[in-house]
């Protein structure tokens, strides 16, 4: 039975903990310092955690109509997976030991960086007709009258959890913003999207605050296509996504869509057939995300957060539990923690995940491990998926993988042409000096691991901590 009290949530301190997979019964000790960054005095700081009531009343109206043969019904993107989510981050204890954010709505010239102002304004426009109950703009993106509010304010959450972590006051952050963003592209919206949270927040971080490389890790289980299409032409920006092949947007997120122009080369796209499970991906950011990262060597990494590819979710056909995600979240703290570019700076941005009963558990542990902390909560479900059927690497997973690692020439060659060594120093006053060898061969150590829970948690965190 989960415990709600403050007592349920201690730090990795000098404790143990029991583990949520299949040897939930064993217990084993676990890093002895929150330590997650390499920044100095990053321990004394919280992680941030950032929601807004009126993010929970965004309403895309129902799902299905009367001319579709069976009883509309809720809609997917419905209130209760954010909801029950932050819920449970309460309950368990652990928001007590976050750093609460307010968002602010995002001005309509920060909009302006990601969108046009012709869909900008089509928005407004919307928003302010009462004549209707619900607007649509765009595929499958629904809002009500006032929906452009919310959708500013949702864009601007991401925009102040991102500055929270560069001005320092907190170490790392999670956005739980709504609606969504990562459909959203420059003219349209589209997947529930209004406006590209993610993308607005790292034009944001480029253009306010003179950061010059920031990249974004996409692991929700349908193609960022609107983050990719808004920097498909910007050097600036790499954007990695790891997604199920010809899902949402049907015929988009090709392993062969890289960027555009100048762009070519950062953007990453990785397809994996239907049915992966914890082996491809954490193959994807072993053999793709980590030498991708270390070869860019960004200096803020921004991760769009969707919880659909876990086994339960009606709108995607992945097999994760949320410990595949606590293990995403460590590899990325760990290139953030030991890269002198990134200073530790992590920010994750909530968008998909329709599963109302596993989405808090997957949500609950990049929280956590955000925060160097474990409640007591355990994910009754581990044991079930963990023990699935091929979660191994399958050999068509790993063709797909292998035709990502392809491009990874092409990166290396986007980097070489904007005055940079692949995992060295920069010729920027910005650059903050080199990937160092060890840094390399640290991230292989965690990310080739990947034995269950034992490498999504407790082993990768060692590594991460040294300890
Ligand atoms: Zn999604």
């Amino acid at each position: 039975m989960m415990r709600v009290s403050q007592r349920a949530l201690h730090t990795c301190s000098h404790a143990t903990v029991s583990t949520s997979s299949s040897r939930r019964t064993s217990r084993r000790p676990v890093c002895a310092k929150a330590t997650l960054h390499g920044s100095s005095g990053a321990q004394d700081r919280k992680t941030g955690y950032l929601f807004h009531e009126l993010y929970f009343w965004h309403e895309p109206g129902p799902w299905g109509n009367l001319k579709n043969y069976v009883q509309p019904t809720r809609h997917p993107e419905h209130v209760e997976t954010k909801r029950r989510l932050h819920n449970l981050v309460s309950v368990s204890g652990l928001l007590d030991q976050l750093h609460v954010l307010k968002p602010r709505p995002a001005t309509e010239s920060e909009l302006l960086r990601a969108h046009t102002p012709d869909y900008v304004h089509a928005v407004q426009a919307m928003s302010a007709d009462n004549s209707k109950a619900v607007h649509c703009v765009g595929d499958e993106s629904h809002f009500m009258p006032g929906g452009y509010d919310l959708a500013a304010l949702a864009a601007g959450g991401a925009i102040t959890a991102m500055e929270n972590v560069l001005d320092g006051s907190v170490r790392n952050a999670y956005a739980l913003c709504r609606p969504p963003g990562h459909h959203a592209e420059p003219g349209m919206g589209g997947g529930y999207c209004l406006f590209n949270n993610v993308a607005i927040a790292a034009l944001h971080a480029l253009e306010q605050h003179q950061l010059e490389r920031v990249a974004i890790v996409d692991f929700d289980v349908h193609h960022g296509n609107g983050t990719q299409a808004i920097f498909a032409e910007d050097p600036r920006v790499l954007f990695i996504s790891v997604h199920q092949a010809g899902n949402y947007p049907l015929f988009s997120g090709d392993v062969s869509e890289i960027g555009q122009g100048p762009g070519v080369g950062t953007t990453l796209n990785v397809p994996l057939p239907p049915g992966s499970g914890r082996g491809a991906y954490r193959a994807v950011f072993d053999r793709v995300v980590a030498p991708a990262l270390d070869m860019f060597g960004p200096q803020l990494v921004l991760v769009s957060a969707g919880f659909d590819a876990s086994y339960m979710d009606p709108l995607g056909h992945m097999m994760l539990g949320s410990e595949d995600y606590r293990y995403f979240t460590a590899a990325l703290q760990q290139h953030a923690a030991t890269s002198p570019h990134c200073q530790g700076r992590v920010v994750a941005v909530h968008e998909g995940g329709y599963s109302e009963q596993y989405v808090p558990f997957c949500g609950l542990a990049v929280i956590e491990q955000l925060a160097g902390l474990r409640t007591k909560v355990q994910d009754p479900y581990w044991e079930d998926v963990y023990n699935f059927a091929y979660q191994e690497l399958q050999p068509h997973q790993d063709a797909c993988i292998k035709a990502a690692e392809q491009n990874l020439e092409a990166l290396r060659q986007a980097v070489l042409r904007s005055g940079r060594q692949p995992g060295g120093s920069s010729s920027s006053s910005n650059g903050n000096g080199s990937i160092k060898a060890k840094h390399a061969a640290g991230a292989a150590g965690v990310l080739s691991s990947s034995k269950g829970a034992a490498a999504g948690t407790g082993a990768g965190q060692a590594a991460i901590h040294g300890c």
